[in-house]
């Protein structure tokens, strides 16, 4: 019922600006994404698929449509930085099995249930880092999206992204067959006529993998050379894309910092030194801390036991991220485990260190800086996209109220009735 809401009112045609109808949502309080401290007894007016008020005793328009929310806080509609809607859990299907044995339509279809899965949750945007060898079927997924065929977040997309030849995977077999890979592979002069192709048929966000096991079973090591990361990092931006990098090195994180990468993915063997570069460069961190605990928990790690050698440096990083006041961006690498469970690395920041108002800002205000959505959205403030969600409780106290969603509102469309 309530999808059949969202659909049609995605497809009601515009009507003048004057006759748009009016919603006052009454939460409890409202967290505005920027400040820490979420506004009691606060009120938000929508109009059209837009904010047109937030404050103190709003009074309801002619005609409004008042939605009553008590006990609720009401937020910016979530930001997941870093998914992969076409990837499922890898205690389902293993991520080689998933590259080389899943048909690409079977993959869609997975992937059109994760884009609705994750707005439900209450995110309404996501920044997909790669198909892993689905080809460019995110840019149809975004398509269907945007065109509302099927619901979902809104999506920026990294199509094939780009891996040294010889680095990625799946990998293990006969040297002498050639094996479909989980991301395109190209280099040297080559490398920028890769992302510019991918660039022309899709992406909004250059995705790299900077450094990664050359052999399986063996340590990370850098991947692409400095210059190379340079000069795509210049394509990207001339094209007014980002570019994220994949790098859990300190070497690899220190070329894509040097190189003016705009994120970094994973970061677990990050050092206070290359954090405070990345402070100094304004480079965000998505730490991805839910990934590892996944990974960690399908090898066989169970509540109770003391964390593994990958949990532990997971911890120990994130803490040292947190203590050079790395710009911090709420990406979880979700897809590695349930789409529709993001609030998974939310909780996983808070019991890493993380205040949880700080992980809201992170997951609202500032990924949408970090993606340059800022201006659409990603904070309760009039002009902006009416993407909302209330929540039972009040997360800065207990993130997990994340997880109790009253109401979700994509671009003033209600995704769930209250
Ligand atoms: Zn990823």
């Amino acid at each position: 019922m309530h999808l059949l809401l969202l659909l049609l009112m995605l497809v009601q045609p515009a009507p003048p600006a004057r006759a748009e109808p009016a919603i006052l949502l009454r939460p409890a309080r409202v967290f505005d994404g920027v400040n820490p401290r979420p506004h009691e007894n606060w009120q938000v007016l929508v109009r059209g698929e837009r904010i047109e008020a937030v404050g103190p005793a709003l009074a309801a328009p002619a005609g409004a449509r008042i939605v009553d929310l008590p006990g609720t806080t009401l937020l910016p509609g979530l930001i997941e930085g870093h998914s992969h809607l076409f990837l499922h859990p890898y205690n389902e299907t293993s991520w080689d099995d998933q590259v080389l044995r899943e048909p690409e339509s079977l993959r869609t279809a997975r992937a059109v249930a994760h884009a609705r899965a994750t707005l439900l949750a209450g995110f309404t945007t996501v920044r997909d880092l790669g198909t892993e060898g689905a080809g460019y079927a995110d840019v149809g997924l975004k398509q269907a999206i945007e065109q509302g065929i099927i619901p979902g977040p809104h999506m920026l997309i990294a199509t094939r992204a780009l891996v040294a030849t010889g680095s990625y995977g799946p990998k293990g077999f006969e040297p002498g067959v050639t094996v479909p890979q989980g991301a395109e592979e190209a280099d040297g002069p080559g490398l920028i006529v890769a992302a510019r192709r991918q660039m022309g048929k899709g992406a909004d966000v250059v995705k790299l993998y900077g450094d990664y096991r050359w052999r399986p079973g063996e340590e990370s090591r850098p991947t692409y050379t400095l210059g190379e990361l340079r000069a795509v990092v210049e394509a990207a931006h001339a094209a007014g894309r980002t570019v994220a990098v994949h790098a859990s090195t300190p070497e690899g994180m220190r070329n894509a910092i040097l190189a003016g990468a705009d994120t970094i993915e994973h970061g677990n063997g990050g050092t206070p030194e290359i954090f405070r570069l990345m402070r100094q460069k304004r480079v965000a961190l998505c730490p991805t801390l839910a990934a590892t605990d996944a990974i960690s928990r399908y090898r066989g790690w169970k509540p109770g036991e003391p964390a593994p050698a990958a949990v532990q440096e997971k911890r120990a990083s994130f803490a040292a991220a947190l203590r050079e006041r790395v710009p911090m961006c709420m990406g979880g690498d979700v897809g590695v485990y349930a789409h529709g469970d993001n609030v998974r690395e939310m909780e996983l920041m808070v019991d890493y260190g993380m205040r949880p108002a700080d992980v809201l800002i992170a997951a609202t205000s500032a990924n949408a800086r970090f993606f340059r959505l800022h201006g659409r959205l990603g904070s309760v403030k009039p002009g902006l996209l009416a993407d909302l969600v209330a929540v039972e409780g009040d997360p800065t106290a207990n993130v997990s109220a994340l997880r109790a969603v009253r109401l979700v509102m994509k671009g003033g469309a209600v995704a769930t009735a209250p």
